[in-house]
């Protein structure tokens, strides 16, 4: 495994992170694993934390789609985390394997006006930044498809179906679906304002632009995963699900349905 053995390890950078991460150092190196000083060289990326943390670690070393990242919970597990820091060996073992298990989850990509695009792993959030109502023009492929107008929308992927997506109603899809669902935030609909007022749910080969209306409030909030973006002033959002996935290492026994029953069963 002499050229696959390389890892890069992310946290937050707080004293007690880099603490409870030294025993998972040790078994590292115990079973022959070399650490790296970028993201880049390494073949495993880990994360240790929550699903917060996890977020950050494929937003901050770029959604790369020729390494393995690795989910290393301090307590219990999570969305993204098969692994805990009280039990290593699993890890180990798995990392170890000939064949690699892993999960592949789909990105979203996101374009906002010409800008270079943005990428997200749960989803990308479009929401008022003021009390004012927000008016956004849904555009399916190239056809109108509805006038919204309310606080704002949702885009998730088939893994961030279980986060704020559900919060607000939406359904959970299973990882295995590519495919983008569409969620109002608090939709207005009376007899002027009309949406579909149920969410969507958009085939891999699918776009959706949103168009954001000129009624003085084109200020919105730009949500990707947990990150905010700020802009001047937007006039169109446009998605749709990226040509790559992330691979993400699996233990077994712990299915997107099993993490599913647990955390809301
Ligand atoms: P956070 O600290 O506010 O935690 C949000 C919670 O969501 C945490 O318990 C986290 O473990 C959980 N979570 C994250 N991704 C998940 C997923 N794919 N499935 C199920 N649970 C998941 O924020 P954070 O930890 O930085 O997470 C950011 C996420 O929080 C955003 O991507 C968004 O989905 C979610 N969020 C939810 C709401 C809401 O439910 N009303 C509002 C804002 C953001």
């Amino acid at each position: 495994m002499s050229d696959q053995n390389k890892y890069y390890l992310f946290s937050k950078e707080t004293e007690t992170m880099l603490q409870l991460s030294e025993p998972l150092k040790e078994r590292l190196n115990e079973h022959g694993f070399i650490p790296t000083s970028t993201p880049f060289e390494a073949n495993f990326i880990l994360s240790v934390g929550g699903d917060n943390t996890f977020l950050q670690a494929v937003r901050k070393t770029g959604f790369r789609n020729d390494c393995i990242y690795i989910g290393v919970n301090t307590d219990d597990l999570g969305f993204y985390t098969d692994f805990t820091l009280d039990q290593l060996e699993p890890l180990m073992m798995a990392m170890k394997e000939e064949q690699l298990k892993v999960r592949r989850y789909p990105v979203l990509k996101v374009k906002i006006d010409q800008k270079d695009p943005f990428y997200c792993l749960n989803e990308c959030t479009i929401r008022s930044s003021v009390i004012k109502t927000f008016v956004m023009d849904v555009i399916i492929d190239d056809q109108y498809f509805e006038t919204f107008r309310g606080d704002g929308m949702i885009v998730s992927t088939p893994t961030g179906s279980t986060a704020y997506n559900k919060s607000v109603g939406g359904a959970v899809i299973d990882p295995k679906l590519p495919s983008m669902q569409i969620s109002e935030i608090s939709s207005l609909n009376n007899s002027e304002y009309r949406t579909l007022g149920t969410s969507f749910i958009l085939g891999s080969d699918r776009s959706l632009t949103l168009k954001i209306v000129q009624t003085g409030n084109e200020h919105p909030v730009i949500g990707i995963d947990n990150e905010a973006l700020a802009f001047p002033q937007v006039k169109q959002v446009h998605l749709q699900l990226a040509n790559r996935y992330i691979k993400v290492l699996k233990l077994d026994n712990n299915s997107f349905w099993d993490r599913v029953q647990r955390k809301f069963l």
